[in-house]
């Protein structure tokens, strides 16, 4: 499984049985699969989502936006939770090209990609609960 690092952008091949364990960056050493979210901006966000053959969910966010703030801890409980999906952190206002490229109209908007596809999307803020079965609904029982 191809998973890029969210750290240096380095591209790792994980074996599929391995990427339950501590799996490290061949070239930085920093976690790949970290069970809470990653802050991304235009950067790193293409390649990371390109790169990344695990689902990546994708909450665009900004500082000024009450209901995102609320839903931070959410997403991050719902990433502890589904350990094979990369959930992803991108401030809409530090990355404008993103956001807009991915037709982020209101925030906060969770769009989830497999295999660097766009396959769903919500927005408004959502409970950790409602974010992990919509998840499953949409990725089934091998990510999910
Ligand atoms: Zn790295």
């Amino acid at each position: 499984m191809q998973v890029v690092c969210p750290s240096c952008g380095t591209r790792n091949r994980v074996p599929d049985d391995r990427l339950a364990d501590a799996a490290q960056c061949g070239r930085c050493g920093e976690p790949l699969m970290a069970p809470q979210p990653v802050a991304l901006d235009d950067g790193g966000f293409d390649a990371f989502v390109a790169g990344t053959e695990l689902p990546v969910l994708v909450d665009f966010w900004a500082d000024w936006c009450g209901p995102c703030k609320l839903m931070a801890p959410q997403f991050a409980a719902a990433a502890a939770q589904l350990p094979l999906v990369r959930f992803v952190k991108v401030d809409t206002e530090a990355a404008p090209r993103a956001s807009l490229r991915h037709r982020v109209r209101s925030i906060p908007t969770m769009v989830l990609f497999l295999g660097g596809r766009e396959i769903a999307r919500r927005s408004g803020a959502m409970p950790a609960g409602e974010i992990v079965n919509w998840l499953r609904q949409q990725l089934g029982a091998r990510w999910a």
